[in-house]
């Protein structure tokens, strides 16, 4: 709508809100009591065919962001000069740092967090998502489609667990089936290949747990399942294998723009001289695009809660399904014409076009995840959990699954989405700084998408520093990681070998997932070690079974503090200030294991 609507529409919030054009985005100003009166504005104010975006700056009375920065300061990195400089480890930043080494270009990646996947990339659900449900045009389809299709292969080069055994949404009612044929019919036209309009006994075939009331669904034959930390370490492992850097407990703190051009940037280790700079901060992707001089969007923090049940629970679902996203009640469908057709075309129209509903998973390791809801709230960092929350996706999900059980939860974890107004990515050049990338608005399905991202934003920036210097390509470059012994996944004569040659390997320090103390050394000699319990956690998994590291907690960090030459008590959770021990007990008598 123009200011002038905009405006009108404003003043019906009654909040003061100021809309004013700047730079061809829609800038929004005010303070306001509540959170929910900044968010209907900045909805309000989107113009995709008017604006570039909408820049939300209303501030919320008693809300101030704190962003976590690493305790660590220091000076490692002032003066250092990089052709390319990737803000955050996320898998879109890891991806892009990877893809850009197929060239003779130094990269370096700066993650803030103590590790790569710190923020949402360690926090979703693992789906290799299809794509129906974008719209034509957007770049979430494009990109989904795009990332879908590269998967199989990437997760092969990386030795990252991959599996293909599709997505299912299931129908209630005969005008849903029609709304899923619609959608089928509408799939190739968007590019995604592969769906299926089944009834209940060949859905059965791919989803042995077709719920009592569906009388049939969509299969969505190129849908997938990874696992989202496993990936982003190994694409970063990968591109420091082929000679970028990565500088983890990094934040950008600044940047100094000069003519159009990002000169410095500074950071809690010093200031670095980029040639060109890639924004892949995620829920800080519009300040630091800010600090560039190319903000063109805003995020708003959108949190999503996913509950982890047990292996035994494996048998609940062999895909990844859920029931139909729509959103029109019987009495709103009265409204509609009654042929099925102009029914079914009004339930796809009211599907939410920010969420794909919470659905059950099966992981690639083995067990359920229920999740993800999606509410917006004010702080980007917002990873709590609550009982409500839980309760409320155990609830839904035990409509398609009546075996779900909070008996089986192991463990529940929130991550925070990093939508802008106009729900889709910002994957694009700088509009007004000439060397920044923007890999911003990199919600779901990011996981998906980062690895086609990735490709468009190489090229782009290797054709931005052609200009000024010779770009050839990485002959020595290897797409293949280093693989490590997974002693789960192996037949009893392998590990007998295994343990012959190497006896850690017959060592087993986590019981619950059968990890020997050799994986775990192995993690810790990795090309990006990381001396931190969590780092091991989500690298081989001691500590992610149902007893969630009761036992072998002691038993790592003593690994950990004999390879890293560290104390036993300066072993961390995984920022710095995480402490797990303090010191002997007893008065000091007591040791440390
Ligand atoms: C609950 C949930 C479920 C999801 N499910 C799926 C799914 O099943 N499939 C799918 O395809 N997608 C899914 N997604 C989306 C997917 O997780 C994201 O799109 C993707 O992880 C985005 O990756 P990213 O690298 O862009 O951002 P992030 O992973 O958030 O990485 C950004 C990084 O930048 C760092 N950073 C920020 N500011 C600075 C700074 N100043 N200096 C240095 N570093 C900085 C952060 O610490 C962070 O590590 C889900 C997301 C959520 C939250």
């Amino acid at each position: 709508m123009n200011l002038k609507r905009l405006r009108r529409e404003l003043r019906k919030l009654d909040a003061g809100i100021v809309a004013s054009e700047r730079d061809g985005c829609v800038l929004l100003e005010g303070e306001v009591d509540d959170y929910a009166t900044a968010f209907a504005a900045g909805k309000l104010a989107v113009d995709k065919d008017r604006y570039l975006g909408v820049l939300n700056d209303i501030k919320v009375r008693g809300f101030e962001q704190k962003v976590s920065l690493p305790a660590e300061s220091d000076h490692s990195l002032d003066g250092v000069k990089c052709d390319v400089l990737v803000i955050g480890g996320g898998i879109t930043g890891c991806a892009v740092a990877r893809e850009l080494r197929r060239h003779q270009l130094s990269v370096l990646l700066v993650e803030k967090g103590p590790d790569v996947a710190s923020g949402q990339s360690s926090r979703n659900g693992g789906v290799v998502h299809v794509g129906v449900n974008f719209s034509k045009g957007s770049q979430k389809l494009r990109y989904c489609v795009r990332g879908n299709a590269m998967y199989r292969k990437l997760a092969h080069d990386l030795h990252v667990p991959y599996e293909n055994k599709g997505q299912v949404t299931f129908a209630r009612t005969k005008v849903e089936m029609l709304a899923l044929e619609y959608v089928h019919r509408t799939a190739l036209d968007k590019g995604v290949v592969g769906t299926k309009v089944m009834d209940r006994d060949e859905l059965r075939k791919v989803e042995p747990s077709v719920p009592e009331w569906s009388v049939g669904g969509l299969f969505m034959g190129t849908g997938g399942i990874t696992s989202p930390y496993l990936m982003t370490i190994a694409l970063a492992e990968n591109a420091v294998e082929n000679g970028a850097t990565v500088a983890l407990n990094t934040a950008v703190l600044d940047m100094k723009v000069k003519d159009g051009l990002i000169v410095e940037v500074s950071t809690n280790r010093g200031t670095i001289r980029p040639k060109a700079v890639v924004n892949a901060a995620g829920v800080y992707a519009d300040v630091i695009a800010q600090m560039a001089d190319d903000r063109t969007f805003t995020i708003h923090p959108r949190v999503g809660t996913n509950i982890v049940m047990d292996k035994k629970a494996g048998w609940m679902v062999n895909t990844s399904m859920g029931k139909t996203p729509f959103t029109l009640t019987p009495k709103q469908l009265e409204d509609v014409p009654a042929d099925l057709f102009s029914r079914a075309k009004a339930m796809v129209a009211s599907a939410s076009s920010h969420t794909k509903g919470i659905a059950l998973i099966h992981t690639v390791d083995g067990n359920v995840l229920v999740g993800p809801n999606a509410d917006e709230v004010p702080d980007r960092e917002d990873t709590s959990t609550s009982r409500e929350v839980v309760e409320k996706i155990l609830r839904s999900q035990q409509e398609v699954q009546g075996a779900v059980s909070a008996s089986d939860i192991i463990a529940y974890f929130t991550g925070v989405r990093s939508p802008t107004y106009e729900e889709d990515f910002v994957v694009r050049p700088g509009i007004r700084t000439r060397n920044v990338f923007e890999a911003a608005g990199i919600q779901s399905p990011g996981l998906t998408a980062a690895p086609a991202i990735a490709v468009d934003i190489a090229s782009w920036v290797c054709d931005y520093l052609s200009d000024a210097m010779d770009v050839l390509s990485n002959k020595s470059f290897n797409p293949v990681r280093q693989a490590s012994p997974v002693l789960a996944g192996l037949s009893l004569e392998e590990r007998d070998l295994l343990v012959h040659e190497n006896p850690d390997y017959g060592e087993i320090v986590c019981r619950c997932e059968e990890i020997s103390k050799g994986e775990i050394l192995d993690v810790l000699r990795s090309p990006l070690p990381v001396y931190t319990v969590d780092a091991v956690k989500r690298r081989c998994r001691p500590g992610m079974g149902r007893c969630q590291g009761a036992f072998c907690l002691p038993a790592v960090m003593r690994i950990i503090a004999d390879e890293a030459g560290i104390a036993y008590q300066d072993v961390v959770k995984g920022d710095s200030r995480a402490r797990i021990v303090f010191g002997p007990t007893k008065e000091g008598k007591g040791t440390l294991l």
